[in-house]
């Protein structure tokens, strides 16, 4: 599943190929998604520009004005789901099973394709509200790369929206309500650069641990992302490169193998229904 990282490898791969573009049309091959892509999204999107390209969580939006005006329109929220991929290509590109929605810009098309169809192509018309102050973002925890989620401001975050909670540290963090970003792989791997036993309850963590956490939140996402995201077999970034690098992982899919650090065999746990990797030694 793209985690944060992939997703915005995407953004950073698309925008300088999308940005300042005229939507010519929009195609959907099949609107089956998760949700239904709305019917009228050729009628609203064709004609405008694409001004911005940014990430909020894991979704990418994609925001639209109007050709003779500097005002955004509405924003288009794009979301890679299991096993989305959205790439920039030539328009005369022949189209592949699973390309649900193109997005024709000329020359070139944003193409959107997705084998398990969980991902998600919505349209969130300016007229309702700013977009990120809407039901499908306003509960999001902080982006691990603001300035809200610094080193000292971050593990007090997290330190002070954990107060009284019993819920295990592990799916505290997936969650997603205090910090966004930390998936699966980044949970194991964060709580292991911060030495916090995966289980521990989330309202027992110290601020020192918890400032440790957040400091390995940011530098694990970021050398993901410099990396071009995870190790996902379903992921193609959007130059179309074929896979990307697999990260050293301390503990994640390392389960009886030694630890990388004290040479303690790495155990694997089922937290929620997802596999949790850890040191028993150097966790605690
Ligand atoms: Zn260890």
């Amino acid at each position: 599943m793209p985690e944060l990282p992939e997703v915005e490898v995407t953004r950073r791969g698309i925008e300088p190929g999308v940005v300042g573009r005229r939507i010519d049309a929009v195609v959907v091959r099949h609107a089956g998604l998760r949700r239904a892509v709305p019917a009228t999204l050729g009628d609203v999107l064709t004609g405008t520009f694409i001004e911005t390209v940014r990430r909020r969580g894991k979704f990418i939006l994609v925001d639209c004005r109007a050709q003779d005006s500097t005002s955004v329109v509405g924003t288009l929220l794009i979301h890679l789901g299991m096993t989305g991929t959205l790439r920039v290509m030539p328009a005369d590109t022949p189209v592949r099973a699973h390309d649900h929605v193109d997005f024709v810009l000329g020359d070139r098309v944003l193409r959107f394709n997705d084998p398990r169809r969980f991902g998600l192509v919505l349209w969130h018309a300016e007229d309702d509200g700013p977009v990120l102050d809407s039901a499908t973002f306003s509960k999001l925890g902080v982006e691990p790369f603001s300035d809200a989620f610094d080193v000292e401001r971050g593990g007090h975050l997290l330190h002070r929206l954990s107060r009284g909670r019993s819920v295990a540290i592990k799916p505290f963090l997936l969650a997603g309500e205090a910090v966004v970003g930390v998936g699966n792989i980044y949970a194991s791997e964060t709580l292991f650069r911060a030495r916090i036993h995966p289980r521990v309850a989330a309202g027992r963590v110290s601020l020192a641990r918890y400032v440790l956490l957040a400091d390995a939140i940011r530098v694990v996402l970021a050398a993901a992302i410099a990396k071009g995201g995870s190790t996902l077999r379903d992921f193609v970034g959007a130059d179309g490169a074929s896979g990307y690098f697999q990260q050293d992982y301390f503990v994640y899919d390392r389960e009886g193998l030694p630890c990388r650090v004290c040479s303690t065999t790495i155990r694997s746990i089922r937290q929620g229904q997802r596999s949790t990797f850890y040191c028993p030694r150097c966790q605690h």
